[in-house]
């Protein structure tokens, strides 16, 4: 069975003392909540101040981004030891955000999730079509470009530990949510695609989260839907109130 995982995405929000008191009100929140994995993703200024104030607690870490090499003379660059230093366990790559403004591509995708996965961190790696490729029913065979190359070479025992987020660019931050059903055909094709390239165990082990603009209103009925296996929010993860009521409403 696969456990759903709900990560909060904060972009560049919170200044490490914003974040401080972000994840000090989460903590009493969700205190006693069992059954669903919780990921706060702060700014890389904020992950050492969450670390600790995260420890023995139910929330776990993750980064926003993490470059490929392990060091060198890469001005600006956070690699994948820092991040396992700071106790960081998920990291986020390919978010659509960094392939519309960054220059991000597949082969960069595969890059960073290969180091990510050398050092012991949990990839979630998202793809989603836009809406002018929505439009022109591109849908599928975007997902198909992005799961295709950013997962390129690995193997079945790489890909089970991974979580993907399918995240319709359209929907992130718009306010427009894609309907539970609209998601989930997505989601099972994205299983269906694993499943040739990994087998049917892999396939079926790896969690698909889905994001844009999810809301304690919208939350129970995606996570109904079967291959829906949690979600990456973003707005929503800034305010304790929506966050805790998202994580409570995932359990499946
Ligand atoms: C995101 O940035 O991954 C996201 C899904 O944002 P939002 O929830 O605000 O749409």
């Amino acid at each position: 069975m696969r456990i759903p995982i709900i990560a909060g995405n904060w972009k560049l929000n919170k200044t490490s003392r914003e974040a401080l008191v972000l994840v000090e009100e989460l903590k009493r929140e969700v205190v006693d909540v069992g059954g669903v994995d919780i990921v706060v993703c702060p700014p890389f200024t904020a992950l050492e101040t969450v670390s600790d104030a995260i420890t023995e607690t139910n929330i776990m870490l993750g980064a926003q981004n993490v470059y490929w090499a392990d060091n060198g003379a890469f001005t600006g660059e956070i690699s994948a030891p820092m991040l396992k230093d700071l106790g960081v366990q998920y990291v986020i790559i390919g978010h659509s955000e960094r392939r519309q403004f960054f220059g991000e591509t597949n082969e960069t995708v595969n890059k960073r999730l290969r180091a990510a996965l050398k050092h012991g961190l949990t990839p979630i790696v998202c793809v989603g079509e836009n809406l002018s490729e929505r439009e022109a029913n591109q849908t599928f065979e975007v997902i198909r470009n992005h799961c295709q190359g950013s997962l390129a070479g690995l193997s079945a025992v790489e890909l089970g530990g991974m979580v993907l987020a399918y995240e319709p660019v359209w929907a992130i931050g718009t306010g427009k949510t894609a309907a539970p059903a609209q998601a989930q055909e997505v989601h099972a094709f994205i299983r269906g695609l694993l499943k040739k390239m990994f087998g049917e165990a892999a396939a079926q082990e790896t969690r698909i989260q889905y994001g844009g603009s999810v809301t304690p209103e919208n939350i129970a009925a995606l996570i109904g839907e079967a291959d829906i296996d949690g979600a990456l929010v973003g707005g929503a993860s800034l305010k304790v109130p929506s966050f805790a009521a998202i994580i409570k409403a995932a359990k499946k």
